[in-house]
C-alpha cells in the first residue's frame, strides 16, 4: 500500500455539513417599548429562545413542537433568514445568515427556502398556475418555462386538473397544496412550513402531509406544529419550552 493510499485510508471521513443549522441562537422581543418607559432599554424583554441549537441535514424531516408560546415561530422565522438572532449563528445552504444585509437574506430566501404559512398567503386574484410561477419571476425565468413548471408542480401535488382556478375557488386543502407547489417551483434547498395543517381536517391535513413527507427527500424539511399527526410522521422532534430545546431526537 503507497504512502498517499493509507494517509486517505486514516482520515475520518468527510462529514457533509447540516443543510440549515443553528447554534447558540438568543432572540429577545421588547415589551411595551412605545409605552411608559423612559428609554426602550428600561423595557421588559422576553427572551422567546435562549441558547437554542438545531441541525437539519437534506433527507430529513423535522417538526419543532412546544406549547404556545414556546418559541417555535421565532425559531422557525431564523431559521426561514426571515429574522436574525440577538446572538448565535444560523447556516442556510452554507451561508452564514447573520453575515448577510436585508437584501443579502431576501436574495438567500429567493435561492434556497420555500416558506409554507399556516394561512397559506396566496394572492387571491392569480390563478393557481400564476401564484405557483409568481418566484420564477424573481429568478428571470421565461413565461413558457414559468408555466411549464408551475404545471408540473401542480400535477405532482395532485392538482393538475385545477392550474386555472384562483384560492377562492380551492379547498383549503388545495390552497395548501398550491402554497406548498409555490415554496418548491425554484427547487430549494431548505423548506420550512409553520404549522401547515393547523386550518386543514385530518384527512386533508394527512394528504398534505405525503407531499411534504415526499419533497424532504430531496431537502432539508423544517415544520413547527402543534399536529400529533405531523410529530408521529417527522423523522425527528424538536422540542421546546420556554424558548429551549428539552428534547431533540
Ligand atoms: P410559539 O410559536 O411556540 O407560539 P412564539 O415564537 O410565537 O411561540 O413566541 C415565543 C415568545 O415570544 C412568547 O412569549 C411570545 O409572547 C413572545 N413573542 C413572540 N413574538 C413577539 C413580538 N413580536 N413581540 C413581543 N413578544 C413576542
Amino acid at each position: 500500500m503507497s504512502d498517499s493510499v493509507s494517509e486517505y485510508r486514516l482520515s475520518p471521513p468527510d462529514e457533509a455539513p447540516p443543510t440549515l443549522s443553528c447554534r447558540d441562537v438568543v432572540r429577545e422581543y421588547t415589551r411595551g417599548s412605545n409605552s411608559v418607559f423612559a428609554s426602550s432599554s428600561d423595557a421588559p424583554t422576553v427572551r422567546a429562545l435562549d441558547s437554542v441549537s438545531v441541525s437539519i441535514s437534506t433527507g430529513e424531516f423535522v417538526a419543532i413542537a412546544g406549547p404556545s408560546g414556546s418559541g417555535k415561530s421565532t425559531l422557525l422565522h431564523l431559521l426561514a433568514a426571515l429574522d436574525t438572532p440577538d446572538s448565535g449563528d444560523v447556516s442556510v445552504a452554507g451561508t452564514d445568515v447573520t453575515s448577510l444585509s436585508n437584501r443579502g437574506r431576501t436574495r438567500l430566501r429567493r435561492d434556497s427556502i420555500g416558506i409554507v404559512f399556516q394561512h397559506f398567503h396566496l394572492l387571491p386574484s392569480l390563478a393557481a398556475r400564476s401564484n405557483v410561477a409568481l418566484p420564477l419571476v424573481e429568478h428571470g425565468v421565461s413565461k413558457r418555462a414559468r408555466r411549464e413548471r408551475a404545471d408540473e408542480l401542480l400535477e405532482q401535488v395532485g392538482l393538475g386538473d385545477r392550474t386555472d382556478h384562483k384560492p377562492g375557488e380551492l379547498s383549503g386543502g388545495e390552497q395548501q397544496r398550491v402554497a406548498i407547489a409555490r415554496a418548491l417551483v425554484a427547487d430549494p434547498a431548505v423548506l420550512v412550513a409553520d404549522e401547515p395543517t393547523g386550518e386543514l381536517d385530518t384527512e386533508t391535513g394527512q394528504r398534505v402531509l405525503d407531499y411534504v413527507e415526499q419533497t424532504a427527500t430531496e431537502r432539508a424539511v423544517v415544520v413547527a406544529t402543534h399536529d400529533e399527526h405531523v410529530i408521529e410522521r417527522a423523522d425527528r422532534v424538536v422540542r421546546l419550552r420556554d424558548g429551549r430545546v428539552v428534547n431533540d431526537g
